[in-house]
């Protein structure tokens, strides 16, 4: 499972460069510019992590240390919001992951981790879905992920339908983050006027849902 969350972590930190303009240009229009460039430090720190070579542990073990290695630099390294509500999103899912490790196969691990990211946000956020956060996009992916591993729980395809299944979700959320009006952060001060806009923190978590769904089988 090491393998797989390098991997992804890896990709996110190259999708999110690439994509640096675009979540600026999504952050200048309700929130203050910065939403790029903050991803793009956070993640070019955890790629830095990830080059340095494995954590301690085997296993899922080993996997829930990356991910608390990695929620750490984020939140230690990003200045905004955004890097200490991902952040603590990967803390929660460093430990279910790692209170899973001997029972859940790693699809089911990726359920418990994507649902433990939502709860994390949730609290330190104080926000619940429809606030147009972040949250839009991660709680539909852990339901859609959620609902994938119970339709088919031992289906061949299993971890990839249940990736699939989030990323789908992620996207359909961060679109429908367009017409809600901001109520959490920089983007409730716009009031109304954040309607119209697509809120730049879903769309970041969506991209990193899509990395997790492109990481797996590679
Ligand atoms: P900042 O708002 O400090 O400039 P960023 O621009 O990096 O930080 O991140 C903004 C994103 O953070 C928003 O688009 C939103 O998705 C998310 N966000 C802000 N406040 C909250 C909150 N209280 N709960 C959940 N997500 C939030
Ligand atoms: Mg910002």
């Amino acid at each position: 499972m090491l393998a797989l969350v390098d991997r992804w972590l890896a990709l996110v930190a190259e999708r999110v460069h690439a994509q640096a303009d675009m979540l600026t240009r999504l952050d200048q229009a309700i929130g203050d510019g910065d939403h790029g460039a903050n991803l793009d430090r956070g993640f070019t720190a955890v790629l830095a992590l990830v080059r340095a070579g494995p954590p301690a542990g085997v296993g899922a073990q080993a996997a829930s240390e990356r991910l608390r290695a990695a929620g750490r630099s984020l939140i230690s390294t990003v200045g905004g919001a955004s890097g200490p509500l991902f952040g603590s999103a990967l803390l929660r899912a460093a430990s279910a992951v790692s209170a899973g490790a001997d029972t859940s196969s790693t699809a089911e691990l990726v359920v418990l981790g994507l649902e433990a990211a939502g709860d994390g946000v949730a609290a330190l956020g104080k926000a619940s879905t429809g606030e147009k956060t972040m949250l839009d996009a991660l709680v539909p992916a852990a339901a859609g992920a959620r609902e994938a591993l119970q339709r088919d729980p031992v289906g061949e395809e299993l971890l990839v339908e249940v990736v699939s299944a989030a990323a789908r979700a992620a996207e359909d959320g961060a679109a429908a983050t367009i017409p809600m009006l901001a109520t959490k952060g920089r983007a409730s001060y716009l009031g109304a006027r954040s309607i119209g806009h697509q809120d730049p923190g879903a769309t970041s978590a969506a991209l990193i849902i899509r990395a997790l769904a492109d990481s797996v089988g590679t």
